[in-house]
């Protein structure tokens, strides 16, 4: 079911002690309850805080995770690991990974399917690169992502993805597609899920924005009609703007 979204991907950032004080901030900091709220900290914070979390609506997501259920594969952890710790999404083929890790769609799409399989939720990411947005190959570049990496789901398990559409330039940069940048990107990858899976799905499925989001400037994303709200960075590390943007909408 389409969903109004925000999640916080922390990143490679805080150590225990700083992430446990920065999420009993956003618990105490009273989340509008309209909307999903997900908490994406680094591996190593999650098994603590799904105790911290217990009694609360925050969803805890992962960064990453790997393909494969178990294995001689050091120094990955599987989304069985991830379950087991009480994580409901994880985050995948962000554009960090895409860049430093060299996950292309294809390789994410196994990660996508293992998530689904273990019954916990994708967020998947999408977006172009600046040089793509100025060849004006930006379309064809979502298109490729979107397909390659979720097209190999039926409809019920397309159903259980969150996409993100994060243009590369706005990551981190300052600079924000604007509203009328993102809904156009938005409403193509709803024209793209609908033209293979039809209406139904492609209206159901939440297609968040993100890129450099921050108070100043959700409401006006959030607003648009494609937009379900956002995958934030920056402005999710700290408790007071997290909690104006589950206000945004
Ligand atoms: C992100 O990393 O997913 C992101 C959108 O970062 P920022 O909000 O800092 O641009």
């Amino acid at each position: 079911m389409r969903q109004k979204i925000i999640a916080g991907n922390w990143k490679m950032n805080l150590d225990l002690d700083q992430g446990k004080e920065l999420l009993i901030k956003i618990i105490d900091s009273d989340l509008n309850s309209n909307c999903v709220t997900i908490v994406a900290p680094p591996y190593i914070h999650l098994n603590s805080f799904k105790m911290l979390l217990s009694h609360t609506n925050i969803a805890l997501a992962a960064q990453n995770c790997h393909q494969q259920d178990s294995g001689a594969y050091t120094g990955e952890i599987s989304v069985e690991m991830l379950k087991s710790v009480g994580v409901e999404y994880v985050i995948l083929g962000h554009s960090e990974r895409r860049e430093y890790f060299q996950e292309d769609s294809i390789a994410i799409s196994f990660k996508v399917k293992n998530v689904i399989n273990h019954g916990l939720r994708p967020i998947y990411c999408c977006g172009e690169t600046l040089a793509e947005r100025q060849e004006g190959e930006h379309f064809i570049t979502i298109e490729t992502q979107i397909k390659q990496g979720l097209f190999h789901l039926n409809e019920m398990e397309l159903l259980n993805c969150v996409i993100a559409y994060e243009p590369v330039w706005a990551i981190g940069t300052g600079e924000t597609a604007s509203p009328e940048q993102a809904q156009e990107i938005h409403k193509f990858i709803r024209n793209t899920i609908a033209k293979e899976y039809g209406g139904m799905v492609a209206n159901n499925i939440s297609i968040l924005y993100g890129g450099s989001v921050k108070p100043a400037n959700a409401k006006e994303l959030f607003t648009c009609p494609d937009i379900d709200g956002g995958l934030i960075g920056g402005a999710a590390l700290d408790a007071d703007n997290f909690k104006a943007l589950t206000d945004s909408f």
